[in-house]
């Protein structure tokens, strides 16, 4: 008897769950990176493109920047699992798990996954006083000047560090210049387009603007194929054009709760967030900034993690040929 009571008294709660959801209250996106950078960009705009989907609700976007991201996806880990607060990360989920000896959460196992937003090309940049105007003179001129440049990115383990990292090894220059690390990669492009860093790979939500303003030198794209589709980043090649075999760094954004956040939950938010990825508005942001919006499996929970899972067992490789590892 007392057990049908306890059943009943969770099918209770579970459909209030589905049934008052979204509350009154604005659901928090974390970006674990500072305002104004690209993964605050894709958040932003996925933000309101949720706000559409799902009625009644309201998104905030909220910035815990520091330690490559894991400062924010800690926040999130340990955050209720009511469906209030969710985190936007990029590449960063399969990074941080690798690179960081003492990581306080667990990528596979403290978080609902929500599927994937977005692929994001990454491009190769420099500050506007460099000498160099193609890839390679500036490849030419880095080999010159090793010990004395700095290649500015978003803390250990981000998306610009594993840029800088792939292609330093790619070309043999390792630890060739200093790292600069940044709450996020939009201070570190202040610091390049004011001439205090020298280099930087960042993602094209973040570079596209800058390239068109003239404010940054840009030196190629970090894709396989060239990015033919996209009015300025089609003028840029690839890094296997310019004779880097097999460099192809694409990276990713996703959506996660905290575990445990209620199965009627994460339902509205996973189909709330595939119909924001169908949201012509959103899709033509977006794309105008290089991205490439989501269609396939991973846009699925499960899809999403098999596909973190395998990043994970990708990535391994480049920071142990890099000794790359944090406390
Ligand atoms: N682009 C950054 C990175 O390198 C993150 C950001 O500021 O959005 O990981």
């Amino acid at each position: 008897m007392k057990k049908l009571v306890l059943l009943a008294c969770l099918a209770v709660a579970a459909g209030a769950n589905a049934q008052t959801y979204p509350t009154n209250r604005p659901i928090s996106i974390v970006v674990p990176f500072a305002a104004g950078g690209p993964t605050d960009r894709v958040a932003r705009d996925l933000a309101e493109a949720m706000r559409k989907a799902i009625p009644g609700s309201n998104f905030v976007v909220e910035n815990a920047a520091g330690a490559g991201g894991t400062i924010g996806a800690n926040k999130v880990a340990k955050a209720a699992p009511d469906g209030q607060t969710l985190l936007l990360f990029h590449v960063g989920m399969a990074t941080t798990p690798v690179m960081y000896r003492k990581l306080t959460y667990k990528p596979l196992e403290d978080f609902e996954y929500l599927g994937i937003v977005n692929d994001v090309p990454m491009t190769l940049i420099g500050k506007p006083q460099l000498p160099a105007n193609t890839y390679r003179d500036f490849e030419n001129y880095i080999r010159a000047n090793a010990g004395k440049l700095n290649l500015a990115h978003a803390g250990q383990g981000s998306a610009s560090h594993l840029c800088g990292l792939m292609w330093q090894s790619a070309v043999k220059l390792n630890e060739s210049m200093t790292t600069i690390p940044f709450g996020g990669t939009a201070p570190a492009m202040n610091a390049l387009v004011g001439g205090q860093v020298d280099v930087m790979c960042d993602q094209t939500t973040n570079t596209v603007g800058q390239i068109e303003g003239g404010r940054v030198k840009a030196f190629a794209v970090t894709t396989a194929r060239p990015l033919s589709g996209h009015k300025t980043l089609k003028d840029y090649p690839t890094l296997q054009e310019m004779g880097l075999k097999g460099f192809n760094l694409t990276i990713w954004h996703g959506l996660y709760a905290p575990k445990g956040t209620p199965a009627a939950i994460t339902k509205i938010l996973n189909e709330g967030m595939k119909k924001a990825l169908k949201d012509p508005d959103f899709i033509k942001k977006q794309e105008g900034l290089g991205a490439i919006v989501a269609t396939d499996n991973r846009v699925t929970p499960e899809g999403h993690k098999a596909f973190v899972a395998a990043e994970i067992n990708k990535i391994r490789p480049v920071f142990e040929a890099a000794k790359a590892f944090a406390d």
